[in-house]
């Protein structure tokens, strides 16, 4: 397993529903976890490791936690009102800047034993829940950061691509 860079195809794609959490989605998702350690993220959605299946594991930062696995989330609750903040995503290297959030969420979801649950989050996990299920949705958090930033990682972005490209002509 390994984390997919933009512009993969898969990134633009809405994932569809797991429905049920059988032992290879348990497996899988227990992969996902090391991997989101070893890039230093603090959440990682299927997609970005090429699994097209709405699925995130985010971590809330706090001391002592174990990142969190969400199968199937749905965003109850947003709000607080937008708060900006800097951002960066493990499919895109090097690219951070800043986008507008909700200050709180709440979210349900099913654990790896198929068994719902809601989630509150403010803050630094809220902003995290709602970029990985953005993720879900093939939404990027490119297309949600402020056109300041977004211009100024023009050159980044057009690397990435370039690089892709790079990559499925040598394939
Ligand atoms: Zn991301």
């Amino acid at each position: 397993m390994r984390v997919v860079h933009y512009p993969d195809p898969i990134l633009l794609k809405p994932a569809p529903l797991v429905g049920r959490v059988t032992d290879e989605v348990r497996k899988k998702a227990a992969e996902m976890i090391p991997l989101m350690h070893l890039e230093d993220g603090i959440g990682l959605a299927a997609p970005q490791v090429g699994w097209a299946a709405r699925l995130l594991v985010a971590w809330d930062g706090e001391e002592g936690t174990e990142p969190m696995v969400l199968v199937d989330p749905e965003i109850l609750e947003k709000g607080g009102g937008f708060e900006d903040g800097n951002e960066g995503c493990l499919s895109f290297p090097g690219i951070f800047g800043t986008v507008a959030r909700y200050q709180t969420v709440r979210v349900r979801a099913m654990n790896l034993d198929n068994q719902p649950f809601e989630v509150s989050a403010e803050g630094l996990f809220a902003r995290v829940l709602q970029h990985e299920i953005d993720h879900l949705d093939g939404v990027l958090f490119v297309t949600r950061m402020k056109p300041a930033d977004r211009a100024a990682n023009k050159a980044k972005l057009e690397e990435l691509v370039a690089r892709f490209e790079r990559r499925s002509t040598d394939t």
